[in-house]
């Protein structure tokens, strides 16, 4: 792929019943990075967490100096730094609550991607919002979800659509802000001409399913309308809660 192989859009909105917006995005389509964070904990905490995250996230990974590892042809962060950066941002937001006792117990998911010019990928990802691919129509989750109901997707004992639907949809098990050490998933794979890499925040993904998901991103003409078309979905849905969702577009 050429330098600025690809283009972005994204959205975040409060929904239709919460107070605030908890979620925070990383748009940087001139780095080819990409995030998405969703926070928790009371008094705006959330917010903060979430914010904390993205911003750590920019400052190991778009700093313009790519680091030593980085000088191989245009390939995406390695999976260490990605790891890496991750973990600072971990440790950034127990520094702050810390420092700010109103703070204590904030928390944050965080799925990240990174394109390289090349034509790889790089997500490094804790908590429940999502990384998917739609690759000739067909759309693939790339992330696990750290949550109770997710591990019992992934061993079979429930499906995604009885997950999205269970009360205990929303309990993670892994999160930014919780611990010391921070467990982070990092995938890495293709990005062929034409993919459009789609990040989101549950609330997306438990208020619409996949199928329907998936339909928006092939339908909408364009990323703008894609992104505006999928939060307006999930606010037609009642929008229970937050919603934010990245795209970035590989040219074809
Ligand atoms: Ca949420």
């Amino acid at each position: 792929m050429s330098p600025r192989s690809w283009t972005s859009a994204a959205r975040s909105d409060t929904g239709r019943v919460r107070d605030s917006n908890e979620d925070s995005l990383l748009d940087r389509p001139d780095a080819g990075l990409f995030a998405v964070a969703d926070g928790m904990g009371g008094h705006a905490a959330g917010e903060v967490a979430s914010r904390i995250a993205v911003e750590a996230l920019e400052e190991a990974l778009a700093g313009g100096d790519g680091g030593e590892d980085d000088d191989d042809g245009g390939g995406p962060p390695s999976g260490d730094r990605v790891a890496q950066a991750i973990r600072a941002a971990n440790r950034r937001i127990l520094e702050d609550a810390d420092r700010n006792p109103e703070r204590a117990g904030m928390g944050t998911t965080l799925t990240a991607l990174a394109l390289g010019e090349a034509g790889r990928w790089r997500i490094g990802h804790v908590g429940d919002s999502r990384a998917y691919v739609l690759r000739e129509g067909a759309l693939r989750q790339l992330t696990t979800d750290h949550s109770w109901v997710g591990r019992r997707v992934d061993a079979g004992e429930l499906t995604k659509e009885e997950a999205r639907r269970h009360p205990m949809s929303s309990v993670l098990e892994r999160a930014l802000g919780t611990a010391r050490e921070v467990e982070v998933d990092v995938e890495e794979g293709e990005a062929r001409p034409g993919d459009l890499y789609l990040l989101c925040s549950d609330g997306l993904t438990d208020t619409l399913p996949d199928a329907e998901i998936r339909s928006i991103l092939r339908e909408a003409e364009g990323l703008d309308a894609a992104a505006d078309r999928l939060v307006h979905a999930a606010n037609e849905a009642g929008g229970p809660d937050n919603v934010t969702v990245v795209l970035a577009r590989v040219a074809s």
